[in-house]
Order: structure tokens, then C-alpha cells, then sequence
């Protein structure tokens, strides 16, 4: 491990394994931040979201850093950068939905640093809260900024600020499992029960815990259809993102990123009605008027993507 501190900036340690980074995180448990890439903890920094006075740097865990097949899962570190999905075999046969996913995250740059699993955990956007300190004060500090109101609803409870990750619906659609370490012990669990749906805290995860795998399950045939919406193809964040993937018995997962807080998951039959299904998701969006694009607009790119999808599988 080796820790740089100056008066200026915040302590930063590098560190070599999970055990050691648990340790790290537990005496400094009030005030860190994990880094894998670096992406989205470095920018939300410097717009002054991020004040953590202890950075600790995971991207030297070799572990974290492979993809292997275990029994019927493909097992990814959650530290493989987004640009190497592709170089992995088991990836572009039987999951190519990941691929695609993945270069929808911002531009081959940004790709070449992020980790899948740090883009499991980015942090939720807000047109009102992803701004300068002066943009933030100018509106009089949003909920998730510390003041009293969400300046989207007008509203004094709930933050509505966008569950973001590109990856994460397709993952989701798949039946991924993430295998999580934390100082209590380690746990398995479906991807989607690590989010809460809330926009101030959108994980429920220990602070100090560490994503360590995503497991994908390799004997389900899967066929999906990934889709994103934004302003420019590439660098833009997401205003919809759906992701739909049915397998070979008809199973069908359907999951919405961009228009909620947390993904929104619709478990659904290749059979069933398009026009019901819709209507579920419609009904599941919290979709506010937070984002480049208008609540109503996008609500009704939610209706033609997912018709598009279904017609595509
Ligand atoms: C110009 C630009 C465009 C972008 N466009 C997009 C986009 O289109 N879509 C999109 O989804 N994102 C986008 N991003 C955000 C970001 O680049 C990605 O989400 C990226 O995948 C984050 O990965 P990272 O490894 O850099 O995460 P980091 O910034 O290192 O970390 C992100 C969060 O995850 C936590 N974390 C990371 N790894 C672990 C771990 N193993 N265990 C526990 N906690 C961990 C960190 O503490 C932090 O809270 C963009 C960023 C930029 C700068």
C-alpha cells in the first residue's frame, strides 16, 4: 500500500488486495471514497459533489481484474475496464448485449479507464445537481445537494436524480449476480437488490463494501436488444436506456435505466401482450423533468423503444 497526503489534496492510498482496501475503508469509514477508473469519483470531485478527504485507488487489485468460467457462470473482476469486454470469448458469444452496453459509455477515452463495476455504482444525475458550485447555489441547492427541496417536483421528500448506468439494464436483463465483499462477511445476490430506488441513496451497500464480480449465467441462450437515448451518440450520459433479453424457455427481463432513480425491472413472457407491457413501464417510471430531454418526450421514447425491442427478438 502507499499513501501521498499534501495540506491541498486528499490522502490517497493504492492498494493491493480487497482484504487490504476493507482495511483502508474501515479506518477511514466516515470520509473516503473507493477509485477504480477514477471516471466518475474525479468529475463529481470537481464540480464539489465529492468531498472525500481519503481516496482509496482499488485498480491495483490483480484479482478483480479477470474473466474465467466457473460451473454454469461467467465470472467478471469488476475491475476489467469496459474496452476489454470485447477480448473475452465467452463475452461476445454468448453475452454481446454486454459489448453493446459498454460502448454506449461515453467515448473510447472514458472507456479505456472505467470498470465495469464502477459503473455498476456511478454515482445518479440530475440536471440540477450535476452542476458548478455556483449553478447548485443558483437554484438554492437542490435535496440532494443539502437544501430542502427538489427544485425538479418542487417536492420536500424525494430526490428523483437518474439512475444512469448503461450497463447495469443490460446486466440486469441477464440475470447478472454480483459477489460483493464487506468487513461483516461476503454475500451473492442479483444485481438489481444492490439499488434502492432512491435518488440520495441509491445503493444499499455498506460504505466500505467492494464489488468484486459480476456472475453471468452461461447455459440460458440468451437473445436481447439494447437500446439508448441521448443527445449525441457518443460522451452523453443517457436520457432512456432500455435493455430486453429472453431466453430459451421465454423468459423475458425487461429493464429501464435513465427515467428512475433505480433500474426499473419488468420480469415478463416472450408471449405476453406488448401493449400491457408498456403500460407497466409507464406506470413503474419515475420520470421527472431532471434531464436534457422533457419527461413527456422521453416517456414516449419509453413506448418505442420497447416496441422496437420486442419486434427486433
Ligand atoms: C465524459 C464522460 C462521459 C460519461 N458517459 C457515461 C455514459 O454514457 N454512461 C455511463 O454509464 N457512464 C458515463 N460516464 C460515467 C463513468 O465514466 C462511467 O460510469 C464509468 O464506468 C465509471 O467507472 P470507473 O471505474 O471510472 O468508476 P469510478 O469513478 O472509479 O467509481 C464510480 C463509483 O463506484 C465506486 N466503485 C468503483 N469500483 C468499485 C468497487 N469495485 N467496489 C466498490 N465501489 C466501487 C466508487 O467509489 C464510486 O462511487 C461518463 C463519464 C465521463 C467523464
Amino acid at each position: 500500500m502507499t499513501a501521498l497526503a499534501t495540506t491541498t489534496s486528499p490522502i490517497y492510498m493504492r492498494v493491493g488486495s480487497v482484504s487490504e482496501a476493507l482495511e483502508m475503508a474501515a479506518r477511514h469509514s466516515d470520509d473516503f471514497s473507493y477509485l477504480a477508473g477514477g471516471t466518475d469519483v474525479m468529475v463529481n470531485r470537481f464540480q464539489g459533489n465529492n468531498p472525500a478527504s481519503c481516496l482509496i485507488d482499488l485498480s491495483g487489485i490483480a484479482e478483480l481484474q479477470n474473466v474465467s468460467e466457473e460451473a454454469d457462470w461467467l465470472r467478471i473482476g469488476a475491475l476489467v475496464k469496459l474496452n476489454r469486454l470485447k477480448n473475452y470469448p465467452p463475452i461476445t458469444e454468448y453475452f454481446p448485449v454486454l459489448i453493446e452496453a459498454a460502448r454506449a459509455v461515453g467515448s473510447p477515452l472514458v472507456r479505456s479507464m472505467a470498470t465495469l463495476g464502477g459503473n455498476l455504482l456511478c454515482e445518479n444525475r440530475c440536471i440540477f445537481y450535476n452542476q458548478t458550485e455556483f449553478g447548485r447555489e443558483a437554484v438554492n441547492y437542490c435535496l440532494k445537494s443539502g437544501g430542502d427541496i427538489c427544485i425538479a417536483t418542487g417536492g420536500p421528500k424525494v430526490c428523483f436524480s437518474e439512475f444512469v448506468s448503461d450497463t447495469a439494464p443490460a446486466l440486469i436483463s441477464l440475470d447478472a449476480r454480483v459477489e460483493i465483499a464487506a468487513p461483516g462477511g461476503g454475500k451473492t445476490i442479483p444485481l438489481e437488490e444492490i439499488y434502492t430506488g432512491d435518488g440520495l441513496q441509491p445503493r444499499k451497500l455498506e460504505k466500505t463494501a467492494i464489488l468484486k464480480t459480476i456472475l453471468l449465467p452461461l447455459n440460458r441462450c440468451f437473445r436481447s436488444v439494447f437500446k439508448k437515448l441521448s443527445p449525441r451518440k457518443s460522451v452523453d450520459f443517457t436520457s432512456l436506456t432500455t435493455a430486453v433479453s429472453v431466453d430459451d424457455n421465454g423468459k423475458m427481463k425487461v429493464v429501464l435505466g435513465g427515467v428512475s432513480p433505480g433500474p426499473v425491472v419488468i420480469e415478463w413472457q416472450r408471449n405476453g401482450d406488448p401493449e400491457a407491457l408498456i403500460k407497466q413501464a409507464l406506470k413503474l417510471c419515475k420520470t421527472v423533468d431532471n434531464d436534457v430531454y422533457s419527461r413527456n418526450y422521453r416517456r414516449k421514447m419509453i413506448s418505442v423503444f420497447l416496441s422496437e425491442s420486442l419486434e427486433q427478438l
